[in-house]
């Protein structure tokens, strides 16, 4: 059994991870301010022994002790990050930093949720780990693309001077269960939409393209990384190459709930990607892991969810 730290705890992916982390056998604390997370993603887990949760704020030192930590915490849809921008840099920055530290004190392996979004508006296509990217430094999204670069040349940093034990994922568009139904994303707006009867918001002309994994897919790959060889450091682009245009997963959404739901065409934010794919050759190299689950199997799961929620 081991005691590992996931922050960023509560949230979307973080309460999947808290969860397959206790059901493999481990001791887990999660750290979480609540900004987009909440209790009732991790309620299920409250009363397991082995769970434990820190109302806490990364951008502070924190002094725990554990053996391993996945750093979630941030933000992650354009809407929530966009609301606090300097609190956002300030928790990728500082939040990498006090997390880094306390991995050195502890001798700790350490995950960095990194993004797709290091790769900006990308002219590269599919992307590989290899590319650079093209992100804005002074745009609306620089908060948290910068934000996330700076954090992995942190990681990367105490890696090199310090020979932090370190992995770093690249997460592309990932969707499912327990997004929350205010969350802004395009896969919980369109289904939320689709369910409740309003009309679809469409951003742009809707020809600008994702790629959508599932979360249980990634959750899997996710803990492969981090129990990776050590020399494995990452950056490792983890997520499914399925490409859709946004029209196409509008219509999809559609078809899965029947909704009668109209298109409505919203002015495109600046900056918003055209075109995105993951290129992952090297997770399927070294972790030997692909996705399992395909956008119509994954939708039809989450639109079962938010009719749930939603009927509460
Ligand atoms: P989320 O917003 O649901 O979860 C983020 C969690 O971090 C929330 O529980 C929030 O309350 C917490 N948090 C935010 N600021 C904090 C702070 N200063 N201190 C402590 N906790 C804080 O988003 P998510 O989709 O679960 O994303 C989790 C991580 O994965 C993020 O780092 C995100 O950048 C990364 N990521 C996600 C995706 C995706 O498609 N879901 C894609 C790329 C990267
Ligand atoms: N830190 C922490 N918990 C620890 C150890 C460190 O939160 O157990 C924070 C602390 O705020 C520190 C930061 O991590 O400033 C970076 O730590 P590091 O040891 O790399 O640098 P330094 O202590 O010299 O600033
Ligand atoms: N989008 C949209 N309608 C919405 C929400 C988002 O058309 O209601 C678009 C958005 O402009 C972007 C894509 O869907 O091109 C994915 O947006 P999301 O916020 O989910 O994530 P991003 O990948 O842009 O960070």
């Amino acid at each position: 059994m081991k005691k590992i730290l996931v922050s960023g705890g509560a949230g979307f992916l973080g309460s999947h991870l808290c969860e397959e982390l206790i059901r493999t056998g481990n001791d887990v604390l999660c750290v979480d301010n609540f900004f987009t997370g909440s209790k009732r993603n991790i309620a299920h887990l409250m009363t397991n022994p082995y769970f434990e949760v820190m109302r806490h704020d990364v951008t502070f030192p924190l002094y725990v002790e554990v053996e391993q930590i996945y750093n979630l915490a941030c933000p992650a849809s354009p809407v929530h990050y966009q609301f606090d921008p300097v609190q956002t840099t300030k928790t990728s920055v500082h939040g990498a930093i006090n997390m880094l530290g306390l991995a050195k004190r502890l001798q700790a392996r350490i995950l960095q949720a990194s993004t797709s979004e290091v790769y900006g508006d990308p002219e590269v296509h599919p992307q590989p780990e290899e590319y650079w990217g093209r992100v804005n430094p002074v745009g609306i999204r620089s908060c948290y693309d910068e934000g996330k670069r700076c954090a992995e040349t942190l990681f990367f940093d105490y890696w090199r001077q310090h020979a932090l034990l370190i992995k770093v994922v690249r997460i592309f568009n990932t969707y499912g269960p327990r997004m929350h139904p205010n969350d802004g994303r395009v896969v919980s707006n369109f289904i939320v939409q689709a369910i409740r009867g309003e009309d679809i918001t469409i951003y742009g002309e809707g020809q600008q393209t994702r790629s959508f994994c599932y979360v249980d897919d990634l959750i899997n790959v996710m803990v492969r990384m981090m129990n990776s060889p050590d020399d494995f450091t990452g950056p490792v682009n983890i997520g499914n190459p399925c490409e859709y245009t946004m029209l196409e997963l509008a219509e999809m959404v559609l078809k899965l709930t029947g909704s009668t739901s109209k298109l409505v065409f919203k002015p495109l934010p600046s900056d918003d990607p055209k075109q995105r794919q993951p290129n992952i050759a090297l997770a399927k190299e070294k972790l030997g892991w692909e996705p399992k689950v395909n956008l119509e199997d994954g939708l039809t799961r989450t639109i079962e969810y938010f009719k749930k929620e939603l009927s509460l």
